[in-house]
């Protein structure tokens, strides 16, 4: 049994909003290119999706929306839903290009549940923003909650959800508010001043749900230390309360420093260690079982493709060490479409990622971030907030 499934075929660079969109798919491009030269994919086969069908659709999203989805192309100007904003323009077929998006993390869930693959990933995926009756954020189909309404199906029921984009994960959080069997973790930066406006502290989930849903709301510049800091005091001791049969994890880079649509400042460095992080926390808490999906990321030559090799590479236990050498052919390919573009030499920011754990007796704005979540969702895991051990 191949321990990872890789799931990438360049239909999906069809989910394209237009060339002056930030959701550039040149970015998922970049990235399989660059994961290729670097031979982090030599003799890994690439899976190739199905588009989801409508009843698979329909595990998140509204009938009547769906319809919209599809009749938008040929409807005209008012189609609501979301649709045809500044955000979520209209582009032709973007019903079958946001349907192979779906079909794609769905492929990996598959492959997992099936047991053909330990891990399974597909940077296509992580369209965590949209919603059951509208598009929201760039997208249009929440794979996310799709494949994980399937799994629940198969019959796992703890399912835990790790969102590390620089966007609260709204739309699952909204999917799976009131569902014990999923555990929804959003780290993101502080809905006070970032789209989608919600993702606080107190967010906890509702009903049989209560203490389900968490989210660490951090302040903007907060950087690789703060955020890990933060990612160690509140997700492994959640993961080992709630006790995951999968782990799933979208994971956005648009935490980049140089990402031109937020503000917190994360490295490359500093997402290589979180996926080494969730690689393993899903060994040792999630039977070893990780589904990665991608999400945000808007600097498109230097750091999404770079931090998405690291991600590929991490799930196939194939790292590449951050002094790798970007490959020359990458860099003239990169060069070739933008000539200006300063493409880094390596596959490092040159940052250590280094953090101080939580709980030395510092009170920074990420230390209240930590506090205030800590307090909120602990005591409903059996946890004490105030206890650094826990
Ligand atoms: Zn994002």
């Amino acid at each position: 049994m191949s321990p990872s499934a890789v799931v990438w075929d360049s239909a999906l660079l069809a989910y394209d909003m237009g060339e002056q969109h930030p959701f550039n798919p040149v970015r998922l491009h970049l990235t399989m290119r660059l994961a290729t030269a670097l031979g982090v994919l030599d003799d890994v086969p690439l899976l190739s999706p199905e588009p989801a069908g409508a009843k698979e659709l329909y595990r998140a999203h509204s009938a009547e929306y769906l319809e919209a989805v599809q009749q938008a192309p040929m409807a005209g100007w008012d189609v609501g839903h979301g649709l045809g904003t500044e955000d979520n323009p209209v582009f032709t077929d973007m019903h079958d290009a946001a349907s192979l998006v779906v079909g794609s993390t769905l492929l990996g869930a598959r492959c997992i549940a099936e047991g053909r693959a330990q891990r399974a990933v597909s940077i296509a995926g992580g369209h965590h923003h949209a919603m059951h009756d509208r598009a929201a954020g760039f997208c249009i189909y929440n794979d996310c909650s799709v494949a994980i309404s399937w799994l629940l199906e198969q019959g796992y029921d703890r399912i835990a959800y790790v969102d590390t984009d620089v966007h609260h994960g709204d739309g699952v959080q909204a999917a799976f508010v009131g569902d014990p069997r999923v555990l929804t973790v959003s780290l993101h930066q502080h809905p006070f001043t970032l789209f989608p406006g919600t993702g606080y502290s107190g967010e906890i989930g509702i009903g049989d749900g209560e203490g389900g849903a968490v989210n660490v709301p951090l302040p903007p510049n907060t950087g690789d230390a703060g955020w890990l800091r933060a990612f160690h005091a509140v997700v492994p001791s959640l993961l080992e309360a709630f006790r995951p049969q999968i782990l799933v994890t979208q994971c956005g880079v648009d935490s980049h420093r140089e990402d031109p649509l937020a503000d917190l400042s994360l490295t490359v460095d500093g997402h290589r260690t979180i996926y080494r992080e969730l690689r393993a926390l899903a060994e040792r808490w999630a039977e070893g079982r990780w589904l990665a999906v991608g999400g945000g990321g808007y600097q498109l030559m230097r750091v999404v493709p770079r931090s998405w090799t690291h991600l590929i590479a991490t799930v196939l236990d194939h790292d590449v060490t951050p002094d790798a050498p970007v490959p020359a052919e990458w860099t003239e390919l990169v060069r070739g479409m933008a000539p200006s573009a300063e493409v880094p030499p390596t596959m490092s920011d040159g940052a250590d990622a280094g953090y101080s754990p939580w709980g030395d007796g510092l009170d920074d704005a990420v230390d209240a971030a930590i506090r205030d979540t800590r307090r909120a969702v602990f005591p409903l895991h059996g946890l004490d907030p105030d206890d650094p051990r826990d």
